[in-house]
Protein backbone atom coordinates (compact mmCIF):
# COMPACT_ATOMS: atom_id res chain seq x y z
CA UNK A 1 0.00 0.00 0.00
CA UNK A 2 1.40 3.43 -0.75
CA UNK A 3 2.21 5.83 2.38
CA UNK A 4 -0.40 8.48 2.85
CA UNK A 5 1.94 12.24 3.13
CA UNK A 6 0.95 14.41 5.01
CA UNK A 7 0.43 18.40 3.60
CA UNK A 8 4.47 19.20 4.60
CA UNK A 9 5.69 16.17 3.26
CA UNK A 10 3.60 16.89 -0.10
CA UNK A 11 5.01 20.01 0.67
CA UNK A 12 8.50 19.28 0.78
CA UNK A 13 8.55 17.11 -1.57
CA UNK A 14 7.37 19.88 -4.23
CA UNK A 15 10.16 22.07 -3.21
CA UNK A 16 12.76 19.18 -4.11
CA UNK A 17 11.58 19.28 -7.39
CA UNK A 18 11.99 22.98 -7.79
CA UNK A 19 15.24 22.41 -6.13
CA UNK A 20 15.88 19.94 -9.13
CA UNK A 21 14.72 22.00 -11.91
CA UNK A 22 15.97 25.47 -10.94
CA UNK A 23 18.53 27.52 -13.14
CA UNK A 24 18.96 30.49 -11.14
CA UNK A 25 22.50 30.29 -10.84
CA UNK A 26 24.56 30.67 -14.45
CA UNK A 27 27.99 29.61 -13.20
CA UNK A 28 26.00 26.34 -10.97
CA UNK A 29 23.96 24.86 -13.86
CA UNK A 30 27.93 24.40 -15.13
CA UNK A 31 29.72 22.89 -12.11
CA UNK A 32 26.80 21.15 -10.42
CA UNK A 33 26.18 17.31 -11.69
CA UNK A 34 22.72 17.24 -10.26
CA UNK A 35 20.65 19.82 -7.77
CA UNK A 36 20.27 18.10 -3.77
CA UNK A 37 17.58 18.76 -2.35
CA UNK A 38 17.26 18.54 1.44
CA UNK A 39 17.28 14.91 2.83
CA UNK A 40 15.19 12.79 6.11
CA UNK A 41 12.39 13.73 8.15
CA UNK A 42 9.59 16.16 7.99
CA UNK A 43 9.05 15.71 11.82
CA UNK A 44 12.63 15.98 13.03
CA UNK A 45 13.91 17.13 16.39
CA UNK A 46 17.56 18.09 14.51
CA UNK A 47 17.45 20.51 11.34
CA UNK A 48 21.32 20.37 10.29
CA UNK A 49 22.47 22.98 7.55
CA UNK A 50 25.32 22.49 5.65
CA UNK A 51 27.59 24.73 3.03
CA UNK A 52 26.99 23.12 -0.93
CA UNK A 53 27.37 19.29 -1.88
CA UNK A 54 30.04 18.51 -2.21
CA UNK A 55 31.57 17.69 -5.66
CA UNK A 56 32.77 13.96 -4.79
CA UNK A 57 30.04 13.39 -2.70
CA UNK A 58 25.59 14.74 -3.00
CA UNK A 59 26.62 15.91 -6.15
CA UNK A 60 26.71 12.54 -7.46
CA UNK A 61 24.67 10.88 -4.48
CA UNK A 62 21.86 13.45 -4.73
CA UNK A 63 21.69 13.24 -1.02
CA UNK A 64 23.52 15.26 1.09
CA UNK A 65 26.71 14.57 2.90
CA UNK A 66 27.10 10.63 1.64
CA UNK A 67 30.01 9.38 -0.30
CA UNK A 68 32.82 11.42 0.36
CA UNK A 69 35.11 11.79 3.39
CA UNK A 70 33.02 14.89 5.55
CA UNK A 71 30.00 12.84 4.24
CA UNK A 72 31.02 9.66 5.53
CA UNK A 73 32.02 11.73 9.02
CA UNK A 74 28.72 12.90 9.40
CA UNK A 75 26.92 10.10 8.85
CA UNK A 76 29.33 8.40 11.10
CA UNK A 77 28.50 10.84 13.78
CA UNK A 78 25.52 10.12 13.40
CA UNK A 79 24.90 6.43 13.82
CA UNK A 80 27.36 6.35 16.84
CA UNK A 81 24.93 9.14 17.99
CA UNK A 82 21.56 7.66 17.88
CA UNK A 83 20.87 10.09 15.38
CA UNK A 84 19.13 8.54 11.89
CA UNK A 85 18.83 11.03 8.87
CA UNK A 86 17.46 7.85 6.93
CA UNK A 87 13.21 7.28 6.84
CA UNK A 88 13.62 3.81 6.29
CA UNK A 89 15.55 3.37 9.06
CA UNK A 90 14.34 1.16 12.26
CA UNK A 91 14.12 4.39 14.06
CA UNK A 92 13.67 2.90 18.05
CA UNK A 93 15.55 5.56 20.15
CA UNK A 94 16.84 7.48 17.36
CA UNK A 95 16.77 11.02 16.96
CA UNK A 96 15.56 11.93 13.84
CA UNK A 97 17.04 14.42 11.44
CA UNK A 98 17.03 16.69 8.33
CA UNK A 99 19.77 17.31 6.48
CA UNK A 100 19.58 20.69 4.20
CA UNK A 101 22.50 22.64 2.93
CA UNK A 102 22.87 26.95 2.43
CA UNK A 103 22.98 26.35 -1.89
CA UNK A 104 21.82 23.41 -3.12
CA UNK A 105 24.31 22.79 -6.13
CA UNK A 106 27.74 22.13 -6.01
CA UNK A 107 29.89 25.02 -6.67
CA UNK A 108 33.40 24.26 -8.66
CA UNK A 109 36.24 26.40 -9.30
CA UNK A 110 38.29 26.69 -12.50
CA UNK A 111 40.26 24.13 -11.18
CA UNK A 112 37.23 21.80 -10.51
CA UNK A 113 37.46 22.00 -6.94
CA UNK A 114 35.40 22.72 -4.71
CA UNK A 115 34.48 26.39 -3.37
CA UNK A 116 32.55 28.75 -1.85
CA UNK A 117 29.21 29.87 -2.89
CA UNK A 118 29.30 33.31 -3.63
CA UNK A 119 26.92 35.86 -1.83
CA UNK A 120 24.79 35.78 -4.59
CA UNK A 121 24.47 31.94 -5.11
CA UNK A 122 23.99 32.23 -0.91
CA UNK A 123 20.96 34.84 -1.90
CA UNK A 124 19.48 32.79 -4.82
CA UNK A 125 18.90 29.72 -2.55
CA UNK A 126 18.03 30.85 0.59
CA UNK A 127 14.34 31.01 -0.32
CA UNK A 128 14.88 27.33 -0.68
CA UNK A 129 16.01 27.08 2.76
CA UNK A 130 13.56 29.31 4.19
CA UNK A 131 10.65 26.97 2.95
CA UNK A 132 12.56 24.35 4.71
CA UNK A 133 12.95 25.98 7.30
CA UNK A 134 8.80 26.54 7.82
CA UNK A 135 7.99 23.59 6.69
CA UNK A 136 10.43 21.17 8.97
CA UNK A 137 9.68 20.24 12.49
CA UNK A 138 12.48 20.67 14.50
CA UNK A 139 13.52 21.89 18.34
CA UNK A 140 17.17 22.71 17.55
CA UNK A 141 18.94 23.87 14.07
CA UNK A 142 22.28 23.09 13.65
CA UNK A 143 24.81 25.15 11.17
CA UNK A 144 27.62 23.02 10.05
CA UNK A 145 30.49 25.40 9.69
CA UNK A 146 30.97 29.34 10.14
CA UNK A 147 29.03 30.41 6.59
CA UNK A 148 26.33 28.51 7.72
CA UNK A 149 26.27 29.53 10.78
CA UNK A 150 26.31 33.17 9.87
CA UNK A 151 23.42 32.97 7.53
CA UNK A 152 20.87 31.05 9.98
CA UNK A 153 22.01 34.03 13.04
CA UNK A 154 22.15 36.58 10.48
CA UNK A 155 24.98 37.87 12.02
CA UNK A 156 29.19 37.87 11.35
CA UNK A 157 30.87 35.08 13.24
CA UNK A 158 34.41 36.17 13.45
CA UNK A 159 34.97 34.06 16.26
CA UNK A 160 33.32 30.98 15.39
CA UNK A 161 35.38 27.96 16.55
CA UNK A 162 34.54 29.35 19.82
CA UNK A 163 30.72 28.76 19.16
CA UNK A 164 30.83 25.31 18.45
CA UNK A 165 28.48 23.08 20.53
CA UNK A 166 27.40 26.26 22.43
CA UNK A 167 23.85 26.75 22.80
CA UNK A 168 22.30 29.96 21.41
CA UNK A 169 18.45 30.81 21.79
CA UNK A 170 17.40 33.21 18.68
CA UNK A 171 13.80 33.87 19.72
CA UNK A 172 11.89 30.77 20.60
CA UNK A 173 14.30 28.91 18.31
CA UNK A 174 17.56 26.97 19.89
CA UNK A 175 20.82 26.93 17.60
CA UNK A 176 23.66 24.66 18.09
CA UNK A 177 26.63 25.73 15.39
CA UNK A 178 28.59 22.78 14.75
CA UNK A 179 32.09 22.85 12.98
CA UNK A 180 32.15 21.59 9.72
CA UNK A 181 33.42 17.87 9.34
CA UNK A 182 35.43 18.74 6.62
CA UNK A 183 37.27 20.97 9.41
CA UNK A 184 37.91 17.55 11.30
CA UNK A 185 38.61 15.59 7.74
CA UNK A 186 41.51 18.65 7.93
CA UNK A 187 42.95 17.60 11.03
CA UNK A 188 41.85 20.60 12.80
CA UNK A 189 39.44 19.19 15.92
CA UNK A 190 39.60 15.70 16.53
CA UNK A 191 37.56 13.36 15.52
CA UNK A 192 37.12 11.87 19.05
CA UNK A 193 35.86 14.50 20.36
CA UNK A 194 33.65 15.69 17.17
CA UNK A 195 31.72 12.26 17.54
CA UNK A 196 31.71 13.10 21.57
CA UNK A 197 30.05 16.53 20.63
CA UNK A 198 26.92 14.42 18.31
CA UNK A 199 26.26 12.29 21.80
CA UNK A 200 26.09 16.02 23.49
CA UNK A 201 23.97 17.10 21.18
CA UNK A 202 21.59 14.41 21.27
CA UNK A 203 22.13 14.66 25.20
CA UNK A 204 20.54 18.02 25.02
CA UNK A 205 17.54 17.18 23.05
CA UNK A 206 16.62 14.30 25.18
CA UNK A 207 17.17 16.34 28.24
CA UNK A 208 14.90 19.52 26.12
CA UNK A 209 12.54 17.35 25.22
CA UNK A 210 11.75 15.48 29.01
CA UNK A 211 11.32 18.68 30.44
CA UNK A 212 8.69 19.77 28.23
CA UNK A 213 6.98 16.41 28.23
S1 LIG B 1 22.11 26.81 -5.87
FE1 LIG B 1 19.93 26.97 -5.38
S2 LIG B 1 19.22 28.83 -6.42
FE2 LIG B 1 21.18 28.25 -7.35
S3 LIG B 1 20.63 26.95 -9.13
FE3 LIG B 1 20.98 25.58 -7.38
S4 LIG B 1 18.95 25.28 -6.47
FE4 LIG B 1 18.84 27.09 -7.80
Amino acid sequence: MMKKLNLSETEIQEIGQQIINCDKCKNLLKSRNKAVPGYGFVDATIFFVGLAPGRLGADSTGIPFTQDSSGKLFQLALSSSGISMEPNDFMQNKLRAYVTNLVKCNPKDDKGNNRYPSKSEIDNCKEYLKYEMSLIHFDVIVPLGRLATEIILNQKCSNFTLMHNKLIKIKDQYCIPFIHPSYVIRGAYPKNKYLEDFKSLRGWVLNRNEKTE
